[in-house]
């Protein structure tokens, strides 16, 4: 057992996680002939995988990853056997989930937490299990996994492996002839209640434009697939566990006309849509309205969650009611916050801070649903827009409310990396809201931004993910992974190690990124580290030149904030990598760093194209047949390449660019 491993051990149990271990590699030391779990030596099978005699489909799904796992490792296939034929000639037996040799040891998998495993070595022996069933073990709603999750946690702690980006090129098993464990005694369960990273449906048409410029529906099919595979090997799920969130369900074209005061005031004196002739308006609430509470617990259905979300825009009620329930106001906002307090659209509602109006509405709703169902958990859904800074009134909230932190508005504060005042300014926004007592989780945006640039942040992200989780996050909810694994793979990677376990330093975590590149590592870091200074030394460059077209319509201006010239730099170190890679026998590596050039060659081929548009929905009269060819390329290079999954191509053109361009222009291409 490593010294690393240890550490990591000790320092849950002193953290009072979800973990019992027992620190038994001091009884290594004492008798090291106890390790005696082998699993291969000297390149030879030591031990066959037992099963019981009808393993169920997660059991036979985790035995089938430990398989492959060992296999790439080592070259050695492990036998598999049920129960009853269990082999007396070899030195190991893998129990891989529920059998009646567990029951034998006392472990009894069903009265395991959801999500739980153990791993347990008994002898020579080990046993992997947890709860289980015959569910798809890859739905994230699925909690009966305990089995497979213990595999994992095995893959990665005894063999290494390193899955980081989707796909068999994305996954590192350092190569070994042995694979020896020592003895162990552990019980687990995910830090995280739920965790999840969104990303986009892959239903694509056959003679669709998306299919015509990216993926084509093969492939798209086939990425999902691999996506939902790479999202499990990192234990992301325990949506089961998720509260339902969503946005105000009381709407102005159902009730407006009856209950014009059950809707926000604005100055000039009237109810309802502040924003006249704009589509499907979303208006705020008169929350101080009684007649309305009431009618919110009558529409209610007495069981369930009441989602209690505000609206997805910000501005709300100007009433004096709503104003008294309000807190103190900033007298002038900080520099990276002016427009948390400021109204865009010039409406004439109120957009000052309304933390406190809704905390006290939000308890009021409560008592009154308490009556029906004490138990009643009410979701305020999002600590967002007018909500998103702390309550300042001292009001206090308990755990049966639940809200998810949301940085957006400013933006100086969406995303990451940010002015360090920024940075510091939200982690009191979110010490704020936990002073309160609610329950929080984490909804951000931030890895919408850099379309398919190589644009990425570890540091400033990393740490704030690791700020939440040590105050209180039980959970996350991220909009969304985007897909961009060539370009900002280091950034993604790095959100999936912290969500299966947030204590991992982010050095650490890069650190096994860079060693997927064997001999390139050293340079691979050095790439990667180019990218990452460059997005913060123009944070404010970017957030003055690109103010909130970051999100969906980066297309318009990729070509300014990433110029042809900031690539030359960051590829003449990836052919120096290629080189460094080149010295080892295993292909791997080399495959591994032209992974990295594509996603370069594709960002650069974007810019070009970019360019030509210039910021515009049209393409100049003058430039139709630059542009013509330019996309030609970059949709051959797409055609030439997706197999390889550097891209979610389905996300790039459907999100980005065919909301942003007029493509009809190539429609014969
Ligand atoms: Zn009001």
């Amino acid at each position: 057992m490593s010294d690393q491993k240890i550490t990591k051990n000790e320092k849950r149990m002193e953290r009072g996680l979800k973990t019992i271990l027992v620190p038994v590699c001091m009884v290594c030391w004492i008798f090291p002939a106890q390790a005696q779990v082998k699993v291969v030596s000297e390149g030879a099978a030591q031990a066959v995988v037992v099963t019981a005699e009808k393993p169920t489909e997660t059991a036979a799904y985790a035995v089938r990853e430990l398989v492959k796992h060992v296999k790439l490792a080592t070259d050695v296939i492990l036998d598999i056997v049920p129960e009853s034929e269990v082999p007396t000639d070899v030195n190991t037996l893998i129990y891989v989930g529920q059998t009646q040799a567990a029951l034998r040891q006392g472990i009894d998998a069903e009265r395991l937490p959801r999500e739980t495993f153990v791993i347990r070595s008994v002898g020579n022996d080990l046993f992997i299990l947890g709860r289980e069933s015959d569910a798809n073990p890859l739905d994230p709603g699925n909690p009966d996994v305990g089995t497979l999750f213990g595999v994992y946690e095995f893959l990665e702690e005894f063999v290494g492996v390193r899955w980081l980006w989707p796909g068999e090129l994305g996954t590192y098993v350092p190569h070994t002839n042995t694979i020896i464990v020592p003895a162990i005694r552990q019980m687990e369960a995910p830090a995280l209640l739920f965790r999840r990273l969104r990303s986009h449906g892959h239903i694509i048409s056959e003679n669709s434009e998306d299919a015509r410029l990216g993926f084509s529906p093969e492939v798209a099919r086939n990425y999902h697939e691999a996506l939902d595979v790479l999202y499990r090997r990192h234990r992301m799920g325990g949506m089961d566990a998720h509260p339902p969130t969503g946005h105000n369900t009381i709407d102005w074209r159902l009730y407006g006309e009856e209950h014009p005061e059950w809707f926000m005031l604005t100055r000039s004196g009237t109810r309802g849509n502040p924003r006249p002739g704009s589509e499907n308006p979303q208006i705020s609430l008169c929350v101080t309205n009684e007649e309305l509470q009431d009618f919110i617990i009558k529409q209610w259905d007495g069981k369930s969650t009441l989602v209690l979300g505000p609206e997805d825009t910000p501005g709300r009620c100007i009433c004096d009611k709503c104003r008294a329930w309000d807190g103190p106001q900033p007298t002038s906002a900080p520099w990276f916050a002016t427009l948390m307090y400021d109204d865009p659209y010039k409406t004439d509602v109120f957009y000052g801070q309304t933390s406190d109006r809704y905390a006290r509405f939000w308890k009021i709703i409560r008592e009154k649903a308490a009556k029906q169902n004490p138990n009643v958990l009410v979701s305020v859904s999002y600590l967002y827009e007018n909500e998103f800074t702390a309550p300042l009134t001292n009001i206090k909230l308990d755990k049966n409310f639940y809200g998810e932190f949301v940085q957006w508005r400013d933006p100086h504060l969406r995303y990451f990396p940010m002015p360090e005042a920024a940075f510091e300014w939200i982690k009191e926004q979110w010490l704020g809201w936990k002073k309160t007592g609610i329950r929080m989780g984490y909804r951000p945006n931030y890895l919408h931004d850099g379309y398919v640039m190589p644009y990425f942040d570890t540091w400033q992200s990393g740490a704030f993910f690791k700020f939440a989780y040590e105050n209180g996050m039980e959970g996350t909810d991220f909009d969304m992974n985007t897909g961009q694994w060539a370009v900002q793979g280091l950034r993604l990677y790095m959100h999936l190690r912290l969500h299966s376990n947030p204590e991992l330093k982010i050095k650490k975590i890069r650190e096994e990124y860079f060693s997927a590149f064997g001999p390139a590592a050293e340079s691979i870091k050095r790439f990667c580290d180019y990218w990452e200074s460059y997005a913060i030394e123009n944070v404010l460059n970017f957030i003055k030149n690109m103010e909130v077209r970051r999100y969906a319509k980066y297309p318009l201006q990729a070509h300014q904030a990433f110029p042809l010239n900031v690539f030359v730099p960051a590829s003449a170190i990836l052919e120096q990598a290629l080189e460094e890679a080149r010295t080892s026998p295993r292909p791997e590596f080399e495959e591994r760093v032209k992974f990295l050039k594509v996603g370069i060659e594709h960002a650069r081929l974007t810019v070009k194209l970019a360019a030509i548009y210039n910021g515009n929905k049209n393409v100049p009269e003058d430039r139709l047949d630059e542009a013509k060819e330019a996309l030609r390329k970059l949709v051959q290079f797409r055609k030439d390449h997706q197999h390889l999954y550097f891209s979610d191509l389905y996300h790039v053109t459907s999100f980005w660019e065919r909301q942003q361009w007029n493509m009809n222009y190539f429609s014969g291409l």
